[in-house]
């Protein structure tokens, strides 16, 4: 890491390493043969993330993670399909905004902001809308932190007969995510979360066979993925102009993950941030939103202190000011702050976060 730099705890962005960072470090023309080698070594090594196959491609997208989920949905489902989002916070929401506002059918089942997704509600509400085409779910719903559990989630959906649409953005290269396993028709993820490259870059790794069929379906021209795909394997470029940088950055980012060992080694590492920050919250006397078992090990919601001298604001100036950023809540109904525990960090990181967060609370006179 680079001194100078800030530890973000703000997945993301988060904090890259310095070999992530010097990777930007060269033009690429985006006609160019080594870069379009380049970018199809990439999804060639995210689509081995999932233990996908010939039945499983990868198609990257330019923009921010959002641009993809609106791409997948956009591109997969028929226009006269219904996708039903399985909401428990700020994405999921997210999701069935960008469903109606591109005109397709949609129906939310809300579980509110404090429990996981329930199995068995969904299996309800597919047995009764035979309209539903597609199943929207998050997989960590980075709001909160909360996990929902895929496996049963996947088994539901495929049961019923339905597509599964895995916004996996927060978790993906960190939990196991296995294709041969688990039915879905897309997980989509980005360049700046658990693989720990910079923003700039979405990919969603589709079923062969249903990205086939989705031609012509999309309303966008530039979130189109079938005609992205199509472009790609025809030329060996992306149809407008590429993030080089950022693909650059991304291809050394996933080589440092599979030289660590991967996705077992990832999820190992940020287990053990996230219990010395859960463990360190604690001693300062601050209570973790969620309890251990919905907990996710990629980012911890915290109850802001009950007390008179509590300001976010406050506090946030006072731990940059000593090297560590952090998130503002995502709750609707209660004050709480959060602390990501993913990026090119350990336990000493989470310990100097940990170490400014005492001395912010102790500085505003908050002794919880
Ligand atoms: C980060 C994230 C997104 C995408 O957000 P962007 O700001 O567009 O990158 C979507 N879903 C989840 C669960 C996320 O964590």
């Amino acid at each position: 890491m680079t001194s100078r730099d800030p530890i973000l705890l703000t997945p993301g962005p988060l904090t890259t390493s310095a070999a992530t960072k010097t990777a930007m470090l060269r033009d690429w023309g985006s006609w160019d043969a080594d870069f379009n080698a380049l970018t199809a070594q990439v999804c060639e090594r995210l689509v081995a993330i999932v233990q996908g196959q010939d039945d499983c491609v990868c198609v990257p997208l330019q923009g921010s993670g959002t641009f993809a989920v609106e791409a997948a949905i956009g591109t997969l489902m028929p226009r006269e399909g219904r996708l039903l989002v399985l909401v428990n916070g700020a994405y999921g929401q997210r999701m069935a905004q960008l469903t109606t506002q591109m005109g397709r059918s949609l129906r939310v089942l809300d579980f509110g902001e404090t429990a996981p997704v329930d199995p068995a509600q969904v299996a309800e509400a597919l047995a009764a809308d035979p309209g539903i085409t597609h199943v929207g779910l998050i997989h960590c719903e980075t709001s909160t932190g909360i996990l929902n559990p895929l496996p049963e989630l996947a088994r539901v959906v495929r049961e019923a007969g339905r597509s599964l649409i895995l916004d996996a953005m927060s978790s993906f290269g960190a939990l196991p995510i296995n294709s041969r396993e688990i039915a879905f028709d897309a997980v989509i993820a980005s360049s700046n979360k658990c693989l720990e490259g910079v923003p700039g870059m979405g990919f969603v790794i589709a079923r062969r066979t249903a990205l086939e069929a989705a031609q012509g379906r999309s309303h966008s021209l530039s979130l189109d993925l079938h005609e992205q795909w199509r472009y790609m394997q025809r030329t060996g470029q992306w149809r407008y102009t590429p993030p080089t940088h950022v693909v650059a950055a991304f291809a050394s980012a996933i080589g440092q993950y599979e030289a660590e060992g991967g996705q077992g080694a990832r999820l190992a590492r940020y287990q053990d941030n996230c219990e010395a920050l859960i463990r360190g919250l604690q001693v300062l006397g601050l209570k973790p939103f969620l309890s251990a078992e919905l907990q996710a090990p990629i980012i911890v919601t915290v109850h802001a202190p009950d007390h008179p001298a509590w300001n976010f604001k406050d506090f946030y100036q006072r731990v940059k000011a000593m090297g560590v950023v952090l998130y503002p809540g995502k709750l609707t109904a209660m004050e709480t702050f959060r602390v990501g525990c993913i990026g090119a960090i350990g336990r000493a990181e989470m310990h100097a976060a940990l170490t400014a967060m005492g001395l912010a609370l102790a500085d505003m006179g908050i002794n919880v």
